[in-house]
């Protein structure tokens, strides 16, 4: 009968000893509880991870590969915001579907950040692609490719710390540290690409892919041109458009052609042959692939394929 008790007696000190145990536990977890983020491009995801870290999860809603012009999401994304913290969007143009979606969804405890706030938005002015004006966000054609100015990236980040910081008063020197730190590399790969950039046998960027390098080109002083005149890839290039490009990779004795991600280089391919030029990949971070992430790129590692491109591309020195 001893014997039999001692079992029973240990599972109820065992019980007491843990049911304070428990209780401590719950608030760890509460105290530690992360904050949820859903982010719509690559770029915004890969500042949110760089800046929270450990104390936020951050989720991308592009599916691997995905062309981000052309996403909607379905009623599984929808879910996914309304149980987030902090959802971050590009701006009305590159995600027009935004302001639809939040009139039908319980914004209560949700904060919803345009990280185009602070910035201004370029738009084309003629359809020859290579001259930019500044406008507001007024605008009905704006240019959405904000993040492909790297003054603009770290604005965006800034806009994601504060975010953070409002929703997590207690991790605020964590996040100021993270965005200082990665506004610094940024920093560092701005004076990279104006240094290359500087000094280049040729200044003409020709893409054969959607109006997306209109903020980097603008940045550092370089013509560029699109076989898509529009801001996505969802229009296929005139045959005039394209007689107007093989005219202008002649004049400016252009070597390389430059075609852009999760697409099938097919217009590339049409010119280069026309021409006998090259081709090279301009990567406009829109979103990734599957074994792009695995692989661990980063929006930096992304801008800095580029720069190398543009470097052999436009013979820089
Ligand atoms: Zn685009």
């Amino acid at each position: 009968m001893k014997k039999a008790f001692l079992p029973i007696l240990t599972i109820t000190i065992l019980t007491f000893l843990f049911f304070p145990a428990c209780g401590k536990n719950e608030n760890i977890t509460v105290k530690e509880k992360k904050i949820k983020v859903v982010t719509t491009i690559f770029p915004l995801y890969d500042f949110a991870r760089q800046i929270g870290r450990e104390r936020i999860e951050v989720n991308l809603l592009l599916p691997p590969g995905v062309e981000a012009h052309a996403f909607e999401p379905r009623p599984a994304d929808i879910k996914r915001i309304q149980d987030a913290d902090i959802f971050l969007f590009t701006n009305k143009f590159m995600e027009p579907w935004v302001a639809g979606l939040l009139k039908g969804i319980d914004t209560r405890s949700l904060t919803v950040i345009d990280t185009s706030q602070g910035i201004i938005l370029l738009q084309r002015s003629d359809n020859h692609g290579d001259e930019e004006h500044a406008h507001t966000h007024e605008s009905a054609t704006a240019d959405p490719h904000i993040w492909l100015d790297l003054s603009n990236a770290m604005k965006m980040v800034d806009t994601i710390a504060s975010q953070l910081i409002a929703k997590d008063p207690q991790g605020k020197e964590f996040y100021l540290k993270n965005a200082d730190e990665y506004k610094k590399r940024l920093e560092e790969l701005d004076k990279k690409y104006k240094n290359t950039l500087a000094h280049c046998k040729n200044r003409v960027i020709v893409h054969a892919g959607h109006f997306a390098f209109g903020y980097l080109a603008k940045r550092y002083g370089i013509t560029y041109m699109s076989a898509y005149k529009g801001f996505s890839p969802d229009a296929e290039p005139t045959p005039k458009r394209l007689v107007e490009i093989t005219k202008i990779v002649r004049r400016y004795g252009v070597k390389y052609i430059y075609y852009e991600e999760l697409v099938t280089p097919k217009m590339a391919n049409v010119i280069a042959k026309e021409t006998g030029c090259g081709l090279l990949m301009l990567h406009g971070a829109h979103n990734v692939t599957r074994e792009e992430m695995e692989s661990g790129v980063t929006f930096v590692s992304l801008m800095e394929k580029n720069l190398e491109n543009l470097k052999a591309g436009l013979q820089c020195l």
